[in-house]
């Protein structure tokens, strides 16, 4: 049998990362970046009011009261937005709205709440600190600085930081398409009624999700039935628009395992087993005229969940362009005792609790690969190694992490 860990290094060795397409930045949602990203000027790229009120000398409020209040004549009014502006003179205000740039002389933003509110002259009752409610030119970034490097992922504060540095346009690596397929002639549709000895197709919705979760355009195909000509006739229809296809079932030793007997003549996927548990039929390879990257999962749907996290997420990953390949892991408690197959890599179902100074994990469900119920109720897999088949109560165990915000 073939380690976890070799098979991992061949898939991964096995798909290179897309080629960079430069978006429109709404476009490049979820994408990874494929150049360094530099501020064209600072930001702030002036000083402005972070508050509407009024830009004054501290020194001119020094000791301003309810009771005595200090009482300036307003020359001005800067709204945000404001070009080039008159220095004002000591013992006058401008009234300032926020995100309005600063005249100059003045030294420090009274809010209008500190005030009478007035137009032509302001009565200001509390005295200010110098620098108040200024926001400084380039105190959040200097101009010349790299604020985005290639490698990272684009989400909603990223793009918004491309548009704050004036780029309307950014070079990535696409978001990897992904064609998802389901085998079995014995699956149905989700709301289609089951007869005898029918069950739903619940791997290709799970692993579309999984796909989109890391990052992947994925189209969901569905069922495909046990029949070779109509496999194989439906994954070279949707190679047009794949950079890489997963399908479950079909991959173990059974007579009607299609997928297996299918692609194995093809001489490009291979079939092996993989020293692990839940998984191990494991088939990958490369389909088709642009040699398209094709994994072959086991059915059961446990197993198809843990073979995606396990080779399919960290290929796409790479395909992404994104660093680091693997999920986290971290070190944690066990509150129940478990036991492991000898020889093979466990990837228990766990729920990771306690703090992050001290977390504890519980295995969610027994072993069997049929288990979704349980695994819905997971939010990581405990990774037990290959030598290791007793895991006692209170013992330090790997886990990976998959969901931190399930409750
Ligand atoms: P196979 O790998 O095709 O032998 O399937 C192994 C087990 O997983 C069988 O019990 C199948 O019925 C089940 N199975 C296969 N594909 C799916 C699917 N798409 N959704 C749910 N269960 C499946
Ligand atoms: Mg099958």
């Amino acid at each position: 049998m073939k380690s976890v860990d070799g098979h991992l290094d061949e898939v991964v060795a096995a798909v290179r990362p897309l080629s960079p397409l430069d978006l429109q930045i709404l476009d490049a949602q979820g994408c990874v970046l494929a150049e360094d990203v530099a501020a064209p000027w600072d930001l702030p790229p002036f000083d402005n009011s972070s508050m509407d009120g009024y830009a004054v000398y501290a020194a001119d409020v020094a000791g301003a009261t309810p009771q005595e209040p200090r009482v300036l004549s307003v020359v001005g009014d800067i709204p945000a937005g404001s070009p080039e502006l008159d220095r004002i003179p000591p013992g006058q205000a401008a009234r300032i709205m926020t995100g309005a740039p600063m005249p100059a002389g003045a030294d420090a933003v009274v809010p209008v709440e500190w005030t009478d509110g007035g137009i032509a002259q302001v009565a200001i009752d509390r005295p200010a600190q110098e620098g108040q409610y200024i926001r400084r030119q380039a105190d959040d970034v200097h101009v010349g600085t790299t604020v985005l490097r290639a490698g990272t992922r684009l989400g909603a504060a990223q793009v918004g930081l491309l548009a704050a540095v004036g780029r309307d346009r950014v070079v990535v690596r696409p978001r990897p398409r992904v064609v998802v397929l389901s085998t079995g002639s014995e699956l149905v549709e989700p709301g289609e009624p089951i007869g005898p000895g029918q069950i739903t197709d619940s791997n290709s919705f799970m692993l579309t999700i999984a796909a989109r979760e890391a990052g992947c355009l994925a189209y969901r195909v569905g069922i495909v039935p046990d029949d070779p000509r109509t496999l194989i006739a439906t994954i070279e229809d949707q190679l047009i628009r794949a950079d890489l296809v997963i399908t479950s079932g079909g991959v173990s030793a059974g007579a009607h395992d299609v997928v297996k007997a299918v692609l194995s003549q093809l001489g490009t996927v291979t079939f092996e087993r993989v020293a692990m548990q839940p998984g191990m039929p494991q088939g990958f390879g490369h389909i088709g005229p642009d040699r398209t990257p094709i994994f072959t999962l086991p059915g059961n749907p446990v197993s198809a969940f843990v073979s995606f996290e396990v080779f399919v997420r960290p290929a796409i990953r790479r395909l992404l362009g994104a660093e680091p390949l693997a999920r986290p892991l971290v070190q944690a408690v066990t509150e129940d005792a478990f036991t492991s197959p000898e020889g093979k890599r466990q990837f228990a179902r766990g729920w990771l609790a306690g703090t992050a100074a001290e977390p504890v994990v519980r295995t969610v469900g027994g072993p069997g690969s049929h288990l979704m119920g349980s695994l819905a109720r997971a939010n990581s897999l405990i990774v037990v190694p290959e030598t290791v088949t007793e895991v006692p109560a209170g013992s330090t165990v790997e886990v990976m992490i998959l969901e931190r915000r399930l409750s």
